[in-house]
C-alpha cells in the first residue's frame, strides 16, 4: 500500500459554549479554525485526523508533510514518525501539529486491519470512567451548581480549571470538597499558573482536602522546580502535559523524582506512537500515564493501555455541555467501528 494524497482542508467551526482555561490566558472566542487532514492510499483506505489551527497547519502539511509522505507505505508508522521528527528539526513544529498526523496514519492502519484502533493497539478495556473537566467559571456558586449537575449524571470525578490565584482557588477547593463530600475524586489543573512558592502553598491545601492530583502547577519547561515542589508537598503531582520531547522528557521527570503521575495523550505527545512510548515507559516504574484531553483518538488510547484511570470530558457553559457523551454510570464507551471513528472533511 502507498500513500497517494495528503490533503488539508481548513474549516471554521463554532465554539459553543465559549470558554477559558484560567485568568491570564485568552478565551476561546466564538469560532476557531481547524484543519481536517486526510491521508489517502492506492488501496482506497483513508486516514483522518483534525489539526488545531487553520492556515498555519495547512501550510505545514502542504509544504513539509505531503511531500514527505506521498509514496510511502502507511503501515510503517514507526518509520514515518521518525521521518516527521526529521522535519521538526527544521521547522520546530507547534506542539499540537505532529500528533494528528500520526493519528491519521493509525486510523488508516486500523481501517485496513478492520479493527477499532484500541484493539489494534493492544486493547485493555471497552469503557473508561469519565472525569468532568471544568472550564473556568466566574464564581464559586457557579462551580458548585456545575458539580451538582455532573454528579446527577453519574460522574464521580471532577477536575477544576480555575482562576490561578491562590487565595481565590483555595476558597473554591474548600467549598467544593464540602459540597461533594469525601467520596468524589477531585483534581486541580493550574495550567502552569504558579511559581514554586505559590504551588507549594496551594499543593498543601489540596493534600489536606484529599485531592487526587495537582496538575501542571508550574510551567513544565524545567524538571527541577517540580522536584522541589514534590519534596515540599504530599499531593500527587501530575506533570508532562505540555513539555516537549515526548518519552525522553517524561523519562527526565521520572528519573528526577519530579512527579507522581505522568501525562500522555495524542495532542502534545506526537500522536499514538509517542503516547504509547510514554505509557510503556511509565509502566516500567509502576506509574500511571493519565491521558490528556478528550476526543476519539484519546479515548482509543485510554482504552488501549492498562496503566491509566480515566478519560477527560470537558464541561463548559451553563447550562453545562459535555464535549463527549457519557453513559448513565459515568463512563465512556469506545466505538467498535474500524479506525478511530473520526469523520473526514465531508462531516
Ligand atoms: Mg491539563
Amino acid at each position: 500500500m502507498r500513500i497517494t494524497h495528503v490533503e488539508a482542508t481548513v474549516r471554521t467551526v463554532a465554539v459553543e459554549p465559549e470558554y477559558r482555561w484560567r485568568d491570564g490566558l485568552p478565551p476561546s472566542g466564538a469560532t476557531t479554525d481547524l484543519t481536517v487532514l486526510e491521508v489517502r492510499t492506492d488501496e482506497g483506505f483513508t486516514g483522518v485526523a483534525r489539526i488545531p489551527r487553520g492556515v498555519l497547519s495547512r501550510d505545514l502539511v502542504e509544504r513539509r508533510v505531503a511531500p514527505a509522505l506521498v509514496g510511502e507505505d502507511p503501515m510503517l508508522t514507526e518509520h514515518l514518525w521518525h521521518l516527521l521528527h526529521e522535519l521538526d528539526r527544521l521547522e520546530h513544529f507547534p506542539s499540537y501539529f505532529l500528533g494528528p498526523i500520526d493519528v491519521a496514519l493509525w486510523d488508516l492502519k486500523a481501517k485496513a486491519a478492520g479493527l477499532p484502533l484500541y484493539q489494534l493497539l493492544g486493547g485493555a478495556t471497552r469503557t473508561r470512567r469519565a472525569y468532568a473537566s471544568t472550564v473556568t467559571y466566574d464564581s464559586i456558586d457557579q462551580y458548585l451548581r456545575i458539580a451538582d449537575w455532573c454528579l446527577e449524571r453519574g460522574m464521580t470525578a471532577i477536575k477544576l480549571h480555575a482562576w490561578g490565584e491562590p487565595e481565590r482557588d483555595i476558597a473554591l477547593f474548600r467549598a467544593l470538597r464540602a459540597r461533594v463530600g469525601d467520596g468524589i475524586d477531585l483534581m486541580y489543573d493550574a495550567s502552569g499558573a504558579f511559581d514554586l512558592a505559590d504551588a507549594v502553598r496551594v499543593g498543601r491545601v489540596l493534600d489536606e482536602l484529599g485531592f487526587r492530583w495537582f496538575e501542571e502547577p508550574i510551567r513544565e519547561d524545567g524538571v527541577e522546580a517540580y522536584r522541589r515542589l514534590r519534596q515540599r508537598t504530599a499531593v500527587p503531582i501530575l506533570a508532562g502535559e505540555t513539555s516537549a520531547g515526548v518519552h525522553r522528557n517524561i523519562a527526565d521527570f521520572i528519573q528526577s523524582d519530579a512527579c507522581d503521575l505522568v501525562r500522555t495523550g495524542v495532542h502534545y505527545k506526537d500522536g499514538i506512537t509517542g503516547a504509547l512510548r510514554i505509557a510503556h515507559l511509565a509502566d516500567a516504574y509502576h506509574l500511571r500515564a493519565e491521558v490528556h484531553g478528550g476526543g476519539l483518538p484519546n479515548l482509543h488510547l485510554a482504552c488501549a493501555i492498562p496503566n491509566t484511570s480515566m478519560i477527560e470530558v470537558i464541561v463548559a457553559g451553563e447550562p453545562p455541555v459535555l464535549r463527549m457523551a457519557i453513559d448513565t454510570d459515568g463512563t465512556v464507551t469506545v466505538p467498535d467501528a474500524p479506525g478511530t471513528g473520526e469523520k473526514g472533511s465531508d462531516w
